[in-house]
């Protein structure tokens, strides 16, 4: 049946959505007098799938014509749903034409396994290529790289994209061999050593020749499915670490799994885990930003992340003798270990502190979420919390439990008020 472009920007933009490994967040390609567009001032676009996460890209698939059968996905080969399979000069129009008229600030670009690896990751690269190469596009690009595909085409698709990313899908070998049985784990980890390796040559060639052309300048990210197999929350951040140090990757997306087939092998979900997803988030964040390791933030005896609370909340509870901390006296890694104090708050204390006696309620202000932090540290000698307070960890526990419910009430009486 023949399509034409709109009809085919209906069928691939719905088929992208459950892909959410896209963030234009690390770009710092600008714009030039002879092109068009900037990635630089971005980080961000403005677009939001339907179930209302930010893609802030114009995210398509080229094809979602697949000739695998991966049980969880939508636009598996079993499936009889509509297909179409852009040609690479209607996605580099699209791209532009949104471009221009202010829609986007780039393309985020995927596919299905539209005849073979190979095939599939010269039509991106190609793509890729004539936005970058023959209309001077400089605004962001983010490309899949197909698992299995030729390495020099991935040199290529990462010569003219901002970031490539591979997706890594499920946690282990065991769970790709029953939901995916045409992928395997050598073949997703190859192309990501392969992009790791060459985003550190090319760093170490454009500080001696600054005109070497860049490697997808953005680095590389994945997506794994979560809550499709049985794996914990540990077994999932220790995949995640491993990712982050061996191949250098700059962001992790976790995916709360989607029931959108009916198959034997998939879990009965009603609805896709979104509180795991947000929690691992939060985790992935304190492995990034706050150097926590996966084996402190669960343990084989703990293995999943806690529900009621954050994953940094949960760690302090856990771990009575770390505090109280000292406002006046503790360092940038201790301070960072305290529940409601983030990145931007401990350096604020550790300038503020330089010059002036800080009490706890100079910490609000300086950003410090007390109703969480004042159980956690001593400011001056005092306790945060009341001088009364008995700060065992069940009654902290306790006591952070109805004060989120008290914070949910209050919001709900604002809403429904
Ligand atoms: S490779 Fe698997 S996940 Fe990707 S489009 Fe094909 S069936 Fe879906």
């Amino acid at each position: 049946m023949f399509l034409n472009t709109a009809q085919k920007l209906d069928i691939l933009a719905a088929s992208a959505k459950y892909d959410v490994s896209c963030s234009s967040s690390g770009s710092r390609r600008r714009g030039s007098p002879s092109g068009i567009g900037s990635a630089a001032v971005a980080g961000c676009c403005h677009s939001w799938s339907e179930d209302g996460r930010c893609i802030s890209l114009l995210k398509i698939l080229f094809s979602n014509v697949c000739i695998y059968d991966c049980a969880f996905c939508l636009n598996r080969r079993s499936n009889d749903i509509p297909r179409a399979t852009f040609t690479v000069d209607e996605v580099a129009e699209l791209t532009l034409e949104f471009y221009k008229r202010n829609y986007i600030e780039g393309l985020f670009l995927s596919s299905g396994i539209w005849r073979s690896p190979d095939d599939t990751m010269e039509c991106l690269a190609k793509v890729a290529e004539t936005l970058r190469f023959r209309h001077r596009f400089n605004g962001y690009i983010h490309l899949k790289a197909i698992p299995g595909a030729d390495p020099n085409l991935i040199r290529r698709a990462g010569l003219a994209a901002d970031r490539l990313s591979v997706n890594i899908e499920l946690p282990t070998e065991k769970s790709l061999k029953l939901l995916a049985p045409d992928k395997t784990r050598q073949a997703i980890l190859h192309p990501m050593r392969q992009i790791g390796e060459g985003i550190v040559e090319n760093r170490a060639e454009r500080k001696k020749f600054r005109k070497a052309p860049s490697f997808a300048p953005a680095g590389q990210s994945s997506q794994l499915v979560i809550g499709a197999t049985p794996e914990s929350d540990l077994q999932i951040l220790h995949l995640t670490e491993s990712l982050y140090n061996r191949f250098s990757l700059k962001r992790v997306y976790y995916s709360a799994y989607v029931p959108v087939n009916a198959d034997s092998r998939l879990p009965a979900l009603r609805q896709p885990p979104a509180l795991r997803e947000h929690r691992l988030y939060q985790a992935d964040w304190l492995m990034r930003y706050y150097g926590f390791r996966a084996e402190e933030i669960l343990t084989p005896s703990q293995p999943d992340l806690d529900e009621h609370f954050d994953p940094k909340t949960a760690w302090a509870l856990r771990h009575p003798a770390s505090f109280p901390v000292e406002i006046h006296s503790a360092g940038y890694e201790t301070l960072l270990r305290v529940p409601g104090i983030g990145v931007t708050s401990a350096k604020r204390i550790i300038a503020a502190r330089r010059y002036a006696r800080l009490a706890v309620e100079d910490l609000q202000r300086i950003g410090v979420v007390l109703k969480r932090a004042r159980f956690f540290i001593t400011c001056g000698g005092r306790y945060g919390a009341e001088p009364k307070f008995n700060h065992s960890p069940e009654r902290v526990r306790r006591e952070l439990l109805t004060g989120s419910k008290r914070a949910s009430d209050a919001n709900q009486l604002r809403l429904f008020g």
